[in-house]
């Protein structure tokens, strides 16, 4: 049974033609089609729970480059109670650190300055311009992180962002010198809302920083587990280029980032504005062409190698079990969810998947009602092998749970090939 379908929103699956949420565009073409899937952080509260399912599609638009799945679930549904805390993986706090420090170094901010994060989640970025004495404020919908945030001293407005509300702000606080919205643009059904929102917050002076997974690294690193019903478009230097000029926005640069398995960071300014472009934006735009990024044949290649990695999976898990191999997961993350709910996994193949997120603990993951345990309760049984389902932080678990479980134990990724981690 499908509920809360959204009506008022461009790309919906089944109602009529598919257009593109970026640029309007009817011609979409199917890059991979994962199933009826259950959606990634939505996790069983009872073992035996019924859980909805649906589809999960991934289509390109040949117009803009945009990648998408349809909008089959609210925002309101994944979003006001989620799960996901940035500051759990030590990575991402270094990376927010990082970032921060740059721009503070750049000399572009000046006393009296604002930054605007756009998901800001627990604060994990903002936290680190207070001592600069630079005022940021973040949008966070999730009023469970933030409360988080807040605590940190973090002036954090609980709302979607959309033009509304970037008029509010606008109103009240001018324009901000630097906007943040990173991992959050997947994350928008309406797109053009969104935009349209980043452009009434642009003055002549202001940078936008964007960051994202790639849509080539979906198809170049065979990351498909990254696809997910949460994540409703996936970008492109080509399609943030030509989005953004409907909307009077422009792509001055592109930066290409190790973090999330490769992410590209997209700044934007008004068109014709004081920066500069850069010549990264044609260099990765033509590295995307090149690669056959909007290519449905490369993508109809693509599904057939997907299909390989999760049936040789899936005769993993089941030889593993049949030699009597006690196989955890680690890491109840919303990758673990795409791969598992892709393949036939039979009841007990997987025992237990350990996290740290005490919100996820003593809850199941679906379909089967895999049991989510602290990494504590890990380190008392006796794995002999386990899959770390974040390959993007695999390093980080891995040198984890080596300290705590020793050498002996087998630690596996599954994407982009069932491999061995190595130490
Ligand atoms: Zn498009």
């Amino acid at each position: 049974m499908v509920e809360n379908l959204t009506t008022s929103l461009p790309f919906i699956e089944g109602r009529g033609a598919i257009v593109c949420r970026g640029c309007l565009g009817e011609n979409l073409f199917s890059a991979l089609d994962l199933g009826s899937v259950p959606i990634a952080n939505e996790l069983l509260v009872l073992q035996d729970s019924q859980i909805e399912k649906f589809p999960l599609h991934l289509r390109v638009c040949t117009s803009c480059g945009l990648g998408q799945v349809a909008d089959v679930v609210t925002p309101e549904r994944i979003f006001r109670d989620y799960r996901y805390l940035s500051s759990m993986s030590s990575t991402f706090l270094q990376h927010a650190f990082d970032f921060v420090t740059e721009r503070v170094n750049s000399g572009i901010l000046e006393l009296g300055d604002w930054v605007l994060e756009i998901a800001s989640n627990d604060g994990y970025l903002l936290k680190n311009f207070t001592p600069h004495g630079i005022k940021a404020i973040g949008v966070e919908p999730a009023e469970n992180v933030a409360e988080i945030s807040r605590t940190l001293g973090i002036e954090t407005v609980s709302e979607f962002f959309s033009s509304k509300l970037a008029s509010d702000l606008l109103s009240t606080y001018g324009y901000p010198k630097l906007i943040i919205a990173n991992n959050v643009m997947a994350h928008v059904p309406d797109l053009e809302d969104f935009i349209k929102g980043l452009r009434i917050l642009t003055g002549p002076s202001t940078q936008i920083s964007i960051e994202n997974p790639s849509l080539a690294n979906i198809l170049i690193g065979m990351q498909f587990d990254t696809i997910y019903h949460e994540h409703y478009s996936y970008l492109s230097a080509n399609a943030v280029q030509k989005i953004c000029d409907i909307h009077g926005l422009q792509l001055f640069k592109v930066e290409e980032l190790t973090i999330h398995g490769g992410s590209n960071r997209y700044w934007l300014q008004l068109q014709n504005g004081c920066y500069s472009t850069d010549s990264s934006v044609g260099k990765v735009i033509r590295f995307e062409v090149e690669n056959r990024l909007f290519d449905p044949a490369e993508w109809n290649t693509y599904a057939s190698k997907v299909s390989k990695i999760l049936q040789e999976f899936q005769n993993w898990l089941r030889t593993g079990k049949s030699q009597g191999n006690s196989i955890y997961g680690y890491g109840a993350a919303a990758k673990a969810s795409t791969i598992l709910n892709s393949i036939e996994i039979n009841p007990n193949l997987v025992i237990s998947i350990a996290d740290v997120s005490l919100e996820k603990q003593k809850r199941f993951m679906p379909p089967h009602g895999i049991k989510i345990i602290s990494p504590e309760e890990l380190f008392k049984q006796n794995p002999t092998d386990i899959i770390i389902f974040p390959w993007n932080i695999k390093r980080e678990i891995a040198t984890f749970l080596r300290a705590n479980l020793g050498e002996q134990v087998r630690l596996w990724c599954a994407i982009p090939e069932m491999c061995q981690v190595e130490n």
